[in-house]
């Protein structure tokens, strides 16, 4: 599972990174992003994706499912 945010919907409510800080952070103009992230093709810098440990998959369907902004993307 890879996880990648769209920082063009977040809100920066801080929720994803309170809930995995060694996944998710906060940048300085207040936009979530993925920490240690690969560029996807097509898509911003910003928001590159990265492969979610096994063991933190049920938190990061928690984050996607209570992202306020509903753009915290899963892709297989
Ligand atoms: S939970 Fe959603 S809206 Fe809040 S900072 Fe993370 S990605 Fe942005």
């Amino acid at each position: 599972m890879y996880v990648r945010i769209d920082q063009s919907k977040c809100q920066g409510s801080g929720l994803c990174e309170e809930e995995l800080p060694g996944l998710f952070g906060i940048g300085e103009d207040f936009l979530a992003f993925v920490r240690n992230g690969e560029a996807v093709p097509g898509r911003p810098v910003e928001e590159a994706r990265a492969l979610v440990p096994k063991d933190q998959e049920d938190q990061v369907e928690y984050c996607a499912r209570a992202c306020p902004a509903a753009c915290i993307h899963l892709d297989d």
